[in-house]
């Protein structure tokens, strides 16, 4: 089912949407039937997840990031890892940027916005934003690059607080997007959507979803 999934999903995107199937928690053969079928684009959650992964599916796939960092093991996905979507510290950058740095890569990153109203989501607040991307410390990081921001919705089935919730970080995006032209804070790539909620995000204005459960199916935690 995975391929047909795929296919589903791929057909009705906007050119301009990339999709990132979701695949953690899934078995190898999994993400090999989704590369079979054309996919690329991986997202994991777990550093060493994404590794293991990395270490024997085929070199041109592209792993992204997508879920909450710990410092201490950035070190591991730095030669390879593709774009990371969550970052929701300065200190976290700066250890992409670190670690980069030691392969001579410059890193891709996405600025994690709160924009649910769930106190259990991560995420700087606009004003947070606002200031780190005009601080003489981010520009100082020559490893790293500031290519969108990344979101994600509230758990809950109400379609108007998604959609403000969408919108509010379409409206900061669009607007730091026409004032922050620098060397590595290009922003480009707007985050937002997953199975349950990404037509809603698109029509708001996402670039990039993260589908893994309508691909995959129903991930098993134990
Ligand atoms: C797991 C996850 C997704 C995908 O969720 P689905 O509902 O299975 O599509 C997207 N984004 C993040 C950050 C995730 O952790």
């Amino acid at each position: 089912m995975i391929k047909e999934n795929l296919l589903r999903i791929k057909k009705k995107l906007p050119e301009n949407v990339t999709l990132v199937a979701v695949s953690k928690t899934k078995p190898i053969a999994d993400l090999q039937e989704a590369y079979d079928a054309g996919q690329r684009i991986f997202g994991e959650n777990k550093i060493q997840e994404m590794v293991d992964k990395h270490n024997v599916l085929p070199k041109d796939i592209q792993w992204h990031m997508i879920g909450h960092l710990q410092s201490n093991k950035v070190k591991y996905m730095a030669s390879f890892v593709n774009l990371i979507h969550g970052i929701d510290k300065f200190k976290t950058l700066k250890e992409i940027n670190k670690q980069a740095k030691k392969h001579d890569r410059i890193i891709d990153c996405l600025l994690q916005v709160k924009i649910a109203k769930e106190e259990t989501k991560f995420g700087f607040s606009t004003d947070e934003i606002k200031t780190l991307l005009n601080s003489k410390e981010l520009a100082d990081l020559e490893n790293i690059k500031i290519v969108g921001f990344m979101g994600m919705a509230s758990f809950t089935e109400d379609e108007q607080q998604l959609q403000e919730e969408f919108l509010s970080l379409k409206t900061i995006f669009e607007k730091q997007k026409q004032i922050t032209d620098t060397k590595n804070c290009k922003l480009q790539i707007l985050s937002m959507g997953m199975s349950g909620d990404y037509p809603l995000a698109i029509a708001n204005g996402s670039t990039m979803i993260r589908v893994g459960s309508s691909i995959f199916g129903n991930r098993n935690y134990n």
